[in-house]
């Protein structure tokens, strides 16, 4: 007989830290015991007891076909059956990157690398060796990967486990990071009054969504981007989350592409990955054209566009044309739709926050009167009722993201009946929130 999620979950807690790989998964923030999973197809997984739940967690992003499309296990198996890696160039990684150049012209050049993290750190690195100035902005609530410079304030899983920054990060890097809150330019432009000539560069989200979403109030991102420009400091937008998720361009084809303006430096992960590990940096040529071997900025990976790796993430970003993200967005609006009713008709007051195909709640009078428009706003929300509502809805086999400071992913695998199994689970899970 095989084991239940319990009995793997107290060897794990015995053998890893936490018994989970990455902090979020260890259900630190609404308690239990995480399913650990044994398989996944379309928009369900199935955990090691043999329960299927309708799942909104999507990989924590890169499943927007759902998990294990069929074509998309195809391309990777006939990868894997030419060799795992060979440490050498392919012509793979060219045609991945030429899919992303394609989507995002104003990627103008790109490097491969493994994790988001791997890709904002590259990108911190290049722009300090462009400007020569040693400054970073972050956002509160923004998460950029466990790089060392980004960790303060820094939402996603500090957010759940409720920690400022993280140990372990030396003042001296700590203080060469400025955090601003969200949504607020003048905090920006007296940033840059203060210490203008230092800003190497402005990291942000294309449209939060570590702190739950909180989408950018329009003409935020503009002003970013004309701000560095005054002031000679890098734009970073940081789309390991959005890229490839919320439109065939990311978050900046729905802003950038249409105003007519880039940011100097993308990052992109998980959907551009397809499930295995893959991310980017990408932007202008110059900037791009000081990477190694062209250029003194060094930066490299043993791993970095593998051969399996690069067939799972080009085999997804040739499956997701526009009829795909229509479909995504699509299912979004729907359940956007049928939690905002679920919750009004339990008597909840919420705020349903949204970006693109990318959602999350807010509870709580305040959150609901006045916006979620930063990390302070998201913090004070009633969060503790998203506990129950989070646990009554993987009773009735929904896996929702285990905590409340997460997007939920929808794919275009979330058919009527997915949809539908959601819907049948959310009156109740409305109700355990009104109770909390
Ligand atoms: N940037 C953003 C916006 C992210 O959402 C994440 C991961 N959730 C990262 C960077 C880091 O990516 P990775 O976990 O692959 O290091």
């Amino acid at each position: 007989m095989s084991p239940t999620n319990a009995e793997v979950f107290a060897h794990a807690q015995a053998v890893i830290p936490g018994g989970v790989n990455s902090p979020v998964r260890a259900y630190g923030s609404v308690g239990g015991t995480p399913a650990f999973i044994a398989s996944a197809s379309g928009p369900y997984v199935t955990d090691v007891e043999g329960r299927q739940y309708v799942d909104l967690v999507g990989s924590w992003g890169p499943a927007l076909l759902g998990h294990a499309h069929p074509e998309v296990v195809a391309a990777v198996q006939e990868a894997a059956a030419r060799g795992l890696g060979f440490g050498a160039p392919t012509t793979t990684e060219v045609e991945l990157v030429d899919a992303v150049r394609h989507r995002v012209p104003a990627a103008e050049s790109v490097r491969l690398v493994s994790t988001g993290t791997e890709a904002t750190m590259t990108a911190l690195r290049l722009a300090r060796a462009a400007t020569g100035r040693d400054l970073v902005v972050k956002f509160a609530g923004c998460y950029h990967g466990h790089v060392d410079a980004l960790l303060a304030q820094a939402g996603s899983g500090l957010a759940t486990l409720a920690l400022p920054g993280s140990a372990g990060v030396s003042a001296a890097v700590a203080a060469e990071t400025i955090v601003l809150p969200y949504n607020d330019v003048d905090a920006v432009r007296e940033a840059f009054a203060t210490h203008g000539d230092r800003i190497a560069a402005i990291i942000t989200e294309a449209a939060p969504a570590n702190m739950g979403v909180v989408p950018p109030a329009p003409g935020y991102n503009a002003a970013l981007r004309e701000l560095t420009l005054e002031h000679g400091a890098l734009l970073i937008q940081d789309e390991v989350l959005t890229g490839f998720r919320v439109g065939y361009s990311g978050w900046w084809g729905l802003e950038g592409l249409r105003e007519g303006w880039a940011p100097d430096l993308f990052t992109f992960g998980k959907v551009i990955g397809g499930g295995l590990p893959v991310a980017a940096v990408g932007g202008r040529r110059d900037l791009m054209g000081m990477l190694a071997p062209v250029g003194p900025v060094y930066q490299a990976g043993t791993l970095s566009g593998n051969p399996v790796a690069t067939a799972a993430g080009l085999a997804t970003l040739r499956l997701a044309d526009l009829a795909v993200y229509a479909k995504v967005d699509e299912a979004a609006a729907r359940l956007r739709d049928s939690v905002t009713k679920a919750l009004a008709n339990a008597g909840v007051p919420h705020a349903l926050q949204w970006a693109g195909s990318l959602f999350s709640v807010s509870f709580g009078a305040d959150a609901a009167q006045a916006g979620v428009r930063d990390y302070a706003a998201v913090q004070a929300s009633e969060h503790w009722r998203y506990t129950p509502f989070f646990h009554a809805l993987l009773d009735a086999g929904v896996s929702a993201p285990p905590s409340p400071f997460e997007a939920w992913f929808v794919s275009a695998a979330h058919d009527d009946e997915a949809l539908g199994r959601i819907e049948d689970a959310l009156p109740a899970a409305a109700q355990a929130a009104a109770t909390a």
